[in-house]
């Protein structure tokens, strides 16, 4: 298999290819909406666009008609997804598979924060429930069995459970908890990691390391307030210091290289700041998962301009020299998104 070059990761996840996929999703959690591939065998989250000038022929991946050099091969549509829990729903409305072998469920899919002034303009998480193609809310028992079925079934190797955040003080950590000692029941090796909004009670991070989660990932996307502000109104009333405080006690129960976040490449933030931003958080021991910003169909962000490659590329290429300097491996992070690596260009960039 071929190493991707950086500067060919970054451009197709910006442009995307011009392909289909067998695991795809559109719309919901996050920033993410793209088929699932294999790009010199690394599990990645590409945007399907009929209007790339990437495509794929004979399992390589062509720019313009003219080859890359970069193997491309699809995820296989997983066995688990024709399933049905004993209660009767779909397992593939429950749980998706993403990169290669991560299962991903998103177990309340409603957020305190959906109101259209308030939602963060990237996100399109309420999406999925009105077309059908997930539930509202995920029961501990019903993704207990579709975990053992995709170990089993499909090979899968970590799972990422995230929430849409809640009115409570716990932001939805607690459903999160029953969750994760369900399926921890069901399939104990499998590792788990949790992704929620800084809890106002951070003792319910030690609740879900209880439960047997193995990392956790407290996404904040941009450290700049008036880009927070901007892009995120109703999160970015939780202030930086709430994301810092629970940060720190997560990486105290969690571990070094346990904990994570998102920063997004692209919202109008200083490159510089970016960068250095992400180099206190791996010297504080959280992995900053950098991923470029794009504009979705269905997000509020829909439509405005998806940030230059080269500064992607720029931006990741010196985050992974930082998390090199740390030592900071996305592996020991064990499971989740930094784990998966599929929707950042930071393993082309050697971390
Ligand atoms: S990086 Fe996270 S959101 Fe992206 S495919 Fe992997 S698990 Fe899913």
């Amino acid at each position: 298999m071929t190493a991707v070059p950086l500067h060919t990761r970054v451009d197709v996840a910006i442009r995307g290819i011009r392909s289909a996929a067998p695991v795809a999703r559109r719309g919901g959690a996050g920033p993410s909406d793209d088929g699932h591939l294999l790009l010199g065998g690394a599990g990645s989250a590409v945007p399907l666009d009929p209007t790339s000038p990437y495509e794929v022929a004979d399992g390589r991946l062509l720019l313009d008609g003219v080859d890359t050099g970069v193997d491309v091969a699809p995820v296989s549509r997983p066995l688990f997804y024709d399933l049905l829990t004993s209660d009767g729903v779909p397992y593939e409305k429950l749980a998706r598979l993403h990169g290669k072998d991560v299962l991903a469920t998103t177990v309340v899919q409603t957020c305190v924060r959906y109101a259209e002034s308030q939602r963060c303009r990237f996100c399109a998480i309420e999406a999925p429930i009105a077309t059908g193609a997930t539930t509202r809310v995920k029961s501990p028992a019903q993704l207990a069995e579709v975990a053992e079925a995709a170990v089993r079934l499909d090979g899968v190797r970590q799972m990422v459970m995230t929430t849409g955040t809640s009115a409570a003080r716990d932001r939805g950590a607690r459903h999160l908890a029953r969750c994760v000692r369900a399926v921890k029941q069901a399939v104990p090796h499998l590792p788990v990691q949790v992704q929620c909004e800084p809890p106002a009670d951070l003792d319910v991070l030690q609740e879900l390391k209880d439960a047997g989660a193995d990392a956790i990932g407290i996404h904040v996307e941009s450290l700049d307030d008036a880009v927070r502000a901007r892009w995120m109104p109703g999160k970015s009333t939780v202030p930086l210091t709430e994301y810092d405080a629970a940060w720190r006690e997560a990486v105290r129960v969690f571990g070094w290289n346990r904990v994570s976040t998102y920063l997004l490449v692209g919202l109008g933030e200083d490159p510089d700041e970016l960068v250095a931003g992400a180099a206190r958080l791996a010297a504080m021991g959280v992995y900053p998962f950098v991923v470029p910003f794009r504009p979705l169909a269905g997000t509020l962000a829909a439509g405005e301009a998806a940030p230059d490659p080269a500064l992607v590329a720029d931006v990741t290429a010196r985050v992974a020299e930082a998390l090199r300097a740390e030592g900071m491996r996305a592996a020991d992070q064990r499971a989740g998104c930094a784990a998966c690596g599929a929707c950042s260009a930071l393993s082309a960039a050697g971390a």
